[in-house]
């Protein structure tokens, strides 16, 4: 099964998207390009294209055999990988296992804090707005998705993050947070896209609490290299 890249149909700030000779098919191609603060910090993680890559499909391929359908097709190379054609729905919806970040920030409390439930919130996906936080009444009224398409995807978040606490804590991490994003196939299945990376998730370690994610980047902690490395070397060992 051989895909040939194409034109370039988009460039995202850590991606760009190559058409195929499938219609239903495009090529993601990850770059070492890090941003935060809605694009106001710049700068790079040199390797962190390759990792992002091969973390995402390794977590994609075990999801999808745990019956999470996701977009995945098949890794091309190290930083390129054949994926299904999605509209994606215009949500960022985020899982919250401990405090961190912006809960943290905006409800006045210390990071760190394991809750009993873990949390969902959906940002509205519109970088001149700043991704501001939606609920689900309004992402309905804007027609950003159905009612029905809000559940299965909800449904499908906290069944990601279930098995992707598992999956991590065999080795030593714990999952605080995450972002993920959905899109809709051309008959109109939902399916998981995006990345899941130490771009978007906040990965701890389970005994140290080191950070082992972007973090290290937004706070100029130093080490973002080393901490993205550490990570794929757990999880993919020396595969
Ligand atoms: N996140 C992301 N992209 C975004 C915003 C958040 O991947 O545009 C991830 C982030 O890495 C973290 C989680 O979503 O794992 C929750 O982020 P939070 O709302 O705390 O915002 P932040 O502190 O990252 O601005």
């Amino acid at each position: 099964m051989g895909f040939e890249k194409r034109e370039q149909l988009y460039e995202g700030k850590a991606k760009k998207v190559y058409a195929t000779g499938d219609p239903e098919v495009v090529i993601v191609s990850y770059k070492d390009d890090a941003t935060a603060f809605n694009g106001l910090k710049k700068g790079t993680i040199t390797g962190k294209g390759a990792i992002n890559n091969r973390m995402t499909n390794n977590l994609m391929r075990r999801l999808e055999a745990a019956g999470v359908p996701t977009h995945y097709v098949q890794e091309l190379s190290d930083r390129e990988t054949a994926v299904k054609k999605v509209s994606i729905v215009p949500l960022e919806v985020i899982i919250r296992n401990i405090s961190a970040g912006s809960f943290a920030k905006r409800y006045g409390v210390s990071e760190g804090i394991l809750f009993d439930t873990p949390t969902i919130e959906f940002s509205y996906k519109n970088d001149e707005l700043g991704d501001p936080l939606i609920n689900r009444y309004h992402a309905l009224a804007l027609k950003l998705a159905t009612a029905e398409e809000l559940d299965q995807i909800q449904d499908y978040a906290f069944r990601v993050n279930d098995l992707l606490r598992g999956f991590l804590k065999e080795i030593g991490i714990d999952l605080v947070d995450f972002k993920l994003e959905f899109g809709k196939t051309s008959d109109g299945t939902i399916v998981l896209a995006d990345e899941i990376s130490p771009d978007t998730c906040r990965l701890w370690d389970e005994t140290t609490h080191e950070k082992l994610d972007k973090d290290r980047f937004r706070r100029d902690l130093g080490g973002a290299e080393e901490a993205y490395e550490e990570v794929m070397r757990r999880l993919m060992g020396d595969q």
